[in-house]
């Protein structure tokens, strides 16, 4: 490092490597202090003792070094200019839209919101699970349903989770055979075509006119409004497959409903759609939230996270993730579907803009849309020109015969994508931000007229059939219409984000989880227009920039794990583990190995790893674990004799989920391959391993890589996320593509994960930015750092608590496991009173029970500095001290801050104080409280009622309900 006091020219004061100790928590000095303190003379001795030789990378990777933040912003400002933002009215599920700026700052820009992790625990977490909350009641008012989920991550797979639930609970039918309506987004089609195959199901595409008749079948999908525009009764449809033992999907689109008569009353089983339009940019694909609504019926069947309302200990309201023990992580192979990270930010932003709107605002828009539509549709008809769907809301299919080329061209030059319907006829679907001028224009190109004294005329006859037309019976809940002045919204913003714990406050130290700095400079590019107003299915040549950063990111990540190609397409982890079973599942297919099914994985798994894998079509086989936490070579080396004909994959987690850097990874890969499987690498736990070793080198054939884990993308309360897979050469031809907007050198017939085919890339610049900011020295001196304050915290905490599983050398990898069950034992205190007691310290808990019950799993990441960490070991050995205290009898065993925590502020300055400790002891257990006090906004939430009682709207509403009927 240069010494700027004796800097001798201005090269020397110029700081490439600016970024690096913004990044990095504890200074290089500190660093070595760190290490001194765990028994290592250095960094490099602890990592040369932690990480085993045998899959050291051979070479430093070769990426270029660290670049300022202001280099690394120029550099990608180059990329974004050469994205062209045109007016797309392609629709297909996607349409421009008005982000409000209240939302915008306030929201999508803020880290208070978007750096906050999924609500597991629920007394820091009120805020985020209030405007969830509020999205399922908006989701259930629009289309009608009982129930809806918390989003799921695009339209494509929510449809395909649709499938699979109707499929699940449909007892009637056992047929096989899934309907889908012809007019669906394509891109929805060749989803769940991939989809079905490993699952021994049968997608069979029905014209329009045949939904009534379609034959034998489990399930029917149509689409309401369909692709090209038409409007068709759902009523009938659900009839006559009722009558048949169909059920019935309906894709749907929120805006459209604030017209149409909603699925739910027409009977149908699940509703299914998109919230992009509400607010949320288009991104050239992602992310945005998908909404899934169904029957009560069907609520224990329902993928993705549901929020309910419950109480806390008190008897307050408080809400909470319903049905948590019905996640991936317990149900593992037997789960309802492998969602773990969905698109809370996102679902969020979409219901904070129907509150911000409210119920007549939302109309406004869907008229004054489906009026602009009608208008063109008058003037083509005028004009003798033919437009195929009968009725419509937004979108229409033009006929224009051979003149199809000319005509797109020439709208291209006025600046509008248009969409290419077959070879003879246009799509054109009109948004939020369509104007009148605009509109006059698309007349003009087609050879209609609109003179401007039509804005003030009568509107054009509508074209929603007369028995689909809806009153205004959606969003009159309270919370839809009371916030529709700026000033009001804000501080309902602010009130929520002050109730969370996110990482503007403190450490969020979740195991597995890598809640690690996302640097404010890497946001930026994501709400530039450039990579935020572009369709995905926009013209090739107008998205340059990202085709040029897409591939830069992809040989960056190759670069980083080893691996030869890479697919962006996956939109979290469990899509890519997904994807990446089923390039293992066509690779055996293609060699004519069709009896290659089973996925050996070890009990230490993610639930994810499990359900992927059922998805894939594969059968499950769990390996041991020994008692140091690593896989049981012995158990899997009979494992896999046993099934050696039908191997097709191990998945493991590397370092292991224990925290553990095996040493015997490399064998393990060998004898896999051995028997013709192939090695499916977990990368969740990459934030231990770039630059110092590659997946791709020790063995592995396949791994995903969370973005939002170890390449910064925020975890947004809950997602959005990034799970784009690596692979070895041998695999590179069976990545995901996509049909509609094919993706350069894959075979076009290969299957189909996402509905975008670069999934969320909006948000890719992200990772590209910090790879870009830190470079190859950055990124590894970050891996590095990320063991040493694993270590460090280890270390700290061992004379305290039980750590569970190390390396030979007696170090950790990336976290740490405490082991809470013997104090438990002794003590009654559980792992989850440690947890609720740091939320009176001010922390977000540790990672609970996994991967084993019953402890807490730490990783602190190479972000948090060193007086971080010691706050956060301050806090672990004073909640020590007062089990110590429970223990000898100091304190008692019920009545004591453990099991009463968190505490509230009202309780604390309650005139009524029955405890046997003091309000001191409850609310500043340490003096550094006394200068920052989080204070959980609802005392602990009871997990069982919840679950009983399972409730998942807005609670007053019957209360508003009766008050306005007497009104
Ligand atoms: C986070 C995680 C996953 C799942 O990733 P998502 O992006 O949440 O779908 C899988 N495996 C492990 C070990 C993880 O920590």
């Amino acid at each position: 490092m240069t010494n700027p006091e004796c800097a001798t020219s201005l090269a020397q004061l110029t700081d490439d490597k600016a970024f690096l100790p913004r990044h990095i928590g504890p200074t290089p000095t500190q660093q070595a202090e760190m290490a001194q303190a765990i028994g290592y003379p250095s960094l490099e001795a602890l990592i040369d003792a932690t990480l085993p030789e045998q899959i050291r990378r051979a070479a430093p990777m070769n990426l270029e070094g660290p670049r300022s933040e202001q280099q690394v912003l120029e550099y990608l400002q180059h990329y974004a200019d050469q994205n062209v933002v045109k007016r797309s009215v392609i629709g297909m599920g996607y349409h421009d839209t008005f982000t409000p700026a209240v939302i915008q700052r306030n929201v999508l820009e803020n880290p208070g919101w978007y750096t906050a992790y999924t609500p597991y625990q629920p007394e820091i977490s009120q805020g985020r699970l209030e405007v969830l909350l509020t999205f399922q009641q908006m989701v259930m008012d629009l289309t009608g349903m009982d129930l809806a989920n918390a989003s799921l991550l695009d339209e494509g797979t929510a449809a395909a989770e649709a499938m699979t639930l109707v499929q699940r609970v449909n007892k009637k039918n056992r047929s096989k055979r899934f309907v889908v309506a012809g007019d669906c987004h394509p891109q929805t089609i060749a989803l769940l075509r991939s989809r079905a195959e490993p699952l021994g199901l049968m997608v069979d595409v029905a014209n329009p006119d045949e939904l009534l008749d379609p034959g034998e079948a489990f399930g029917l999908l149509v689409q309401y409004p369909g692709t090209y525009g038409n409007v068709v009764d759902l009523k009938a449809i659900t009839e006559a497959g009722h009558a048949r033992n169909t059920l019935v999907v309906a894709a749907s689109d929120l805006l459209a409903l604030t017209l149409l008569e909603s699925p739910g009353a027409q009977g149908v089983d699940v509703v299914v759609g998109n919230t992009q339009r509400f607010g949320v940019p288009m991104g050239f694909g992602g992310p945005h939230a998908a909404f899934f609504a169904t029957r009560e019926a069907y609520k224990r069947s329902t993928p993705g996270r549901i929020i309910g309302v419950s109480v806390d200990r008190h008897g307050n309201s408080a809400l909470r993730m319903a049905m948590q023990t019905r996640e991936q992580h317990i149900r593992r192979e037997k789960a309802t579907s492998n969602i773990c990270t969905a698109q809370a930010l996102l679902a969020i932003m979409a219901a904070l803009y129907a509150m911000y709107h409210g119920p007549r605002g939302l109309r406004r828009i869907g008229e004054r849309v489906h009026g602009l539509t009608s208008l063109l549709r008058q003037a083509l008809a005028d004009a003798g020109i033919t437009v195929r769907n009968e009725h419509w809301f937004d979108t229409l299919t033009v006929e224009v015969g051979e003149a199809q080329s000319t005509l797109i061209e020439a709208a291209l030059d006025s600046g509008f994508n248009l969409r290419v319907v077959g070879h003879d006829a246009v799509g054109i679907a009109l948004d939020e931000t369509t104007t009148f001028s605009e509109v006059a224009q698309l007349a003009t190109l087609l050879g209609a007229d609109i003179p401007p004294s039509a804005v003030d005329e009568q509107l054009a006859p509508s074209g929603i059939p007369e028995a689909l037309r809806r009153e205004v019976d959606y969003l009159q809940h309270p919370l839809f219409n009371d916030f529709h002045s700026e000033t009001a919204m804000l501080r309902y913003l602010k009130r929520l984000e002050n109730k969370d714990i996110s990482l503007t406050r403190a450490m969020i130290p979740l195991g597995s989880c890598t809640m690690k700095l996302n640097a404010t400079t890497e946001m930026l590019p994501v709400t530039w227009p450039e990579f935020a107003r572009l369709h995905p299915f926009a013209p090739m040549d107008q998205c340059r920039g990202y085709q040029a950063l897409f591939k830069e990111l992809e040989a960056w990540l190759c670069e980083c794990t080893g691996y030869d190609a890479m697919s962006l397409q996956p939109n979290a982890g469990s899509q890519g583990e997904y994807a990446g079973l089923l390039a293992i599942r066509r690779y055996h297919q293609a060699r004519g190995d069709h009896q290659r099914d089973i996925c050996l994985i070890p009990s230490s798994a993610h639930g994810t790893n499990p359900a992927s894998a059922v998805m894939a079509g594969m059968q499950v086989v769990i390996v041991a674990c020994d008692t140091q936490g690593n896989v049981d070579m012995s158990d899997l080396r009979d494992k896999v004799t046993q099934h050696s004909e039908r191997l097709a994959a191990i998945m493991v987690t590397y370092p292991s989920t224990h925290g553990v850097f095996e040493e015997s990874i490399v064998d393990l890969c060998a004898l896999i391959h051995d028997h013709g499987g192939q090695v499916y690498v977990d990368g969740a736990n990459l934030n231990a391993l770039i630059g110092l070793a590659a997946p791709g080198h020790f063995g592995a054939d396949v791994s995903h890589l969370n973005l939002h884990k170890t390449f910064c993308i925020p975890h947004g309360g809950g997602g959005p996320g990034m799970g784009p897979i690596g692979v070895r050469g041998h695999l590179a031809d069976y990545l995901p593509n996509s049909t509609v907007a094919p993706i350069p050198g894959l075979p076009a017939e290969n299957d189909t994960v996402s509905s975008a085919p670069y999934g969320s890339a909006s948000i890719l610049p992200i990772s590209w930015t910090y790879i870009a900011l830190m470079g190859a020295e950055g990124l590894t001196r970050a891996s590095e750092v990320a063991i040493l304050n694993a270590n460090y915290v280890a270390h700290r905490l061992q004379r305290h608590f039980d750590i569970l599983y190390t390396g030979s050398a007696g170090t950790v990898a990336h976290e740490c496991i405490v082991d809470i069950r013997p104090l438990k034992a002794a003590t009654g205190i559980s792992e989850e009173d440690v947890a609720k007691r740091l939320v009176d310290f001010g922390f977000h808990a540790p990672t609970m029970s996994f991967p084993v019950a019953g402890t807490l799993m730490i990783e602190p990441t190479e972000s948090e500095s060193l007086a971080e960490l010691d706050r956060f070991c301050d806090a672990m050995i004073a909640i020590r001290e007062e089990i110590r205290r429970v223990e000898s009898g100091a304190l008692d065993a019920e009545d004591n801050p453990l099991k009463n925590a968190p505490h509230t502020l009202s309780l604390v300055t309650s005139d009524n104080w029955p405890h046997s400790y003091t309000r001191q002891q409850a609310a500043y257990p340490v003096a550094s409280l006394r200068q920052d006090k989080y204070w959980a906004p609802v005392s602990r939430v009871d997990n069982v009622y919840g679950d009983r009682n399972l409730f998942c709207a807005c609670p007053g509403m019957e209360v508003w309900q009766e008050e306005s009927a007497t009104e």
